[in-house]
């Protein structure tokens, strides 16, 4: 198969490599066409987003992507963002399971899935002048379509049914955003119905959600929610297993799919060789289950847990003290005993 590889900034090069190397021992068949984005992109081109990186990913379809720098508060659009409008990604699966033992919870096993082009993320935004000054006030819009509400709620419910969930917890704030959130509710209690008898759903207020998920994480299942509470949301699931380290995530639409780890580029520890590759790992796990290689992600995925929970060679993020490189070597010679 034909893999986008864009390598990102920070700790994504080096994280890539370990990912590009454990696929290769696993002996996927991929032919890889690396693509540069974010800031790499623009030291290189002047263009957080070439036109060759987008070309690429409308050929082969399949992006495996490292995390991409986006200056806060000024410059230029999150590429993120922008990629997944340019290819109309509107599912972002982002599961957490407790593997690691030791933490406060031991049987997390949520899959987060956030609408992934609408809401406050649409990028309609301005500064209101008052007087002289020019930004005395600013807005953001929040913005939430039956279309968007509908498909992403439907993919959710059938993403339970098709993986053998139970139940689906719909979360909002329909109670103060009476317009875009409470549409986001009306239609995922639409939508609901239509599953009735084969999956239990139930409704969360997000602060609720967020206090729950921290107290009694193990009563959640699948979760569906609006672009911002699932990207606030993914973090703190990701907390609950161990850290951002571990955590992955889709970004699925009908054309194309990119694959990518929830956390950002670690500016604190780029470049010391010690970043924890496993939530890329995993999110090359979640491409080959997507090209149809279910039983070879499966069987990488049983070499990352193993080695996790021996903890003899993790890195530091999850208490060890291995490096990148030597966490990789475990994880091809797990893979190698076969798991
Ligand atoms: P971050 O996720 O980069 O880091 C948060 C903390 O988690 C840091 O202490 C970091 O060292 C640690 N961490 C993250 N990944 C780790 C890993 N694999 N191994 C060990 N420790 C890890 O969040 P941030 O600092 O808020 O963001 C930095 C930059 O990343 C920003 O420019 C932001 O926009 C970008 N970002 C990109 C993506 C993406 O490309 N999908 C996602 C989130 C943030």
């Amino acid at each position: 198969m034909n893999v986008t590889l864009i390598p990102g900034d920070g700790i994504g090069p080096s994280i890539t490599d370990a990912t590009v190397r454990l696929l290769e021992a696993s002996g996927a068949s991929i032919t890889w066409d690396r693509q540069l984005a974010g800031m790499a992109a623009v030291s290189a081109v002047g263009d957080p987003i070439p036109d060759a990186t987008l070309e690429s990913i409308r050929r082969t379809t399949l992006a495996l992507k490292g995390p991409l720098e986006t200056p806060s508060g000024k410059g230029f659009r999150s590429i993120n963002v922008a990629l997944r409008q340019e290819f109309d990604l509107f599912a972002n699966v982002r599961p957490a399971k407790t593997v690691l033992s030791g933490l406060r919870f031991t049987d997390v096993d949520i899959v987060l899935v956030r609408e992934n082009t609408e809401g406050l993320y649409i990028g309609i935004e301005n500064y209101i002048k008052i007087g002289d000054d020019k930004m005395a006030a600013a807005q953001s819009m929040a913005v939430v379509t039956r279309f968007g509400a509908e498909r992403i709620v439907r993919y959710a419910f059938e993403y339970a049914v098709s993986h053998g969930r139970k139940k689906v917890t719909l979360v909002h704030k329909a109670n103060i955003l009476k317009y875009s959130q409470g549409l986001f509710l009306a239609v995922g209690r639409a939508v609901a119905t239509e599953y009735a008898g084969r999956l239990l759903v139930e409704e969360r207020i997000v602060d609720a959600c967020a206090m729950e998920l921290v107290m009694r994480p193990e009563r959640f299942d699948v979760i569906v929610t609006t672009n911002l509470f699932g990207d606030i949301l993914s973090d703190l699931t990701s907390g609950l297993v161990g850290g951002l380290g571990l955590t992955p995530g889709a970004n699925i639409g009908k054309s194309a799919a990119i694959f990518e780890a929830v956390h950002g580029t670690a500016p604190d520890i780029a470049g010391k060789g010690v970043a924890n590759p496993t939530a890329l790992m995993l999110a090359a796990c979640q491409l080959l289950d997507h090209a149809g290689e279910g039983a070879r992600a499966a069987r990488v995925k049983q070499a990352i847990e193993t080695t996790l929970r021996e903890r003899r060679r993790v890195t530091a993020d999850v208490g060890g003290t291995a490096t990148t490189l030597q966490y990789t070597d475990a994880v091809i010679a797990a893979l190698g005993r076969g798991g």
